[in-house]
């Protein structure tokens, strides 16, 4: 299996628009140690030839461009057969929209967050201008299933969801409810091998059920959002919590960068870093941290085969 890293950043990605943060200000100066990074999403192909995303971000036309395989070999004749959502968050597939120029694709989520994107959200039609545009394949948690071309025929890839808690996207509370279907993570596989890719870029907290499909897991993508649980308030940048946002905190005996490092061994890498987050500076303490547990920092445009 072929993977790509199209971005690496959390919502808003590095810098974020409407911030100034030290962080957003030093990769804006250009000052050395901070790299700038768009949204979060893989690209994963069985064949090399056949891609699927793993999110489409708003960043998905720029992180294209710098993908050559990524890019058409003839007429209209893209290679991305489709898209798999971990959940509804716009950052998460909002660039789907982006991809409307009439080419099939299949995307896979669940049915709740299908629901969240599509229902009575006429921006959707665009990805319906014939029949067999976009076709929606609905994942069930914890079955492991195919991912099909669109034009017929297997990837070579299957995939699996795994719930990882979380909330509904900000847009839809009061409308949905919170629901394990929600917010997933992913195993994907080369047919007919057990070692798999994990991609869990938004993760609530530990469980028995995390745990065990992060032991399945040759190499992995984790949440790297926050360092600190109070991070957006100590900035004066927010009133929540890394937890009130559905995101465990790295740092700490309770944090994730000591889970991962209890975990099974493998590569680890994080991804999802939010604009505020330590560890985007190469030589701060906290990125020193991460590496002496084990733990990468994925970066836009790195490349791996599992
Ligand atoms: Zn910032």
């Amino acid at each position: 299996m072929r993977v790509r890293v199209l971005g690496s950043a959390a919502g808003g990605g590095f810098p974020q628009w409407n911030c100034a943060c030290p962080n957003c200000r030093a990769v804006r100066a250009g000052a050395e140690g901070y790299t700038a990074r768009t949204q979060a999403s893989l690209a994963v192909s069985g064949d090399g030839q056949n891609w699927y995303l793993l999110n489409i971000s708003p960043d998905i036309r720029a992180q294209l461009e710098a993908a050559p395989e990524l890019q058409p070999a003839s007429s209209r004749a893209s290679p991305i057969a489709g898209a798999i959502f971990i959940n509804g968050d716009l950052d998460a597939c909002l660039g789907a929209l982006c991809l409307r120029e009439s080419t099939p694709l299949n995307f896979y989520t669940t049915e709740t967050i299908q629901r969240g994107l599509t229902s009575k959200n006429q921006f959707f039609r665009t990805l319906q201008r014939f029949e067999g545009h976009v076709t929606w394949r609905a994942l069930k948690l914890n079955e492991r299933i195919a991912l099909a071309l669109p034009r017929g025929g297997e990837s070579g890839l299957d995939v699996e969801a795994i719930s990882v808690g979380g909330k509904v996207p900000v847009h839809l509370v009061g409308i949905e409810t919170d629901d394990p279907r929600q917010n997933i993570g992913l195993l994907v596989r080369a047919r007919g091998t057990d070692q798999a890719l994990g991609f869990f870029p938004s993760v609530a907290g530990p469980s028995p059920e995390l745990e065990g499909a992060i032991a399945r897991t040759q190499c992995c993508f984790f949440d790297g959002t926050f360092w600190a649980e109070d991070e957006l308030p100590a900035l004066g940048l927010g009133e929540r919590t890394a937890r009130e946002m559905a995101h465990w905190p790295l740092s700490g005996e309770a944090g994730s960068l000591a889970w991962l490092r209890r975990s099974m061994p493998g590569r680890r890498l994080l991804i999802h870093i939010n604009n505020t987050n330590p560890i985007l500076y190469d030589k701060s303490p906290e990125r020193q941290q991460v590496l002496a547990a084990g733990v990468e920092v994925a970066h836009d445009g790195m490349e791996l085969r599992l």
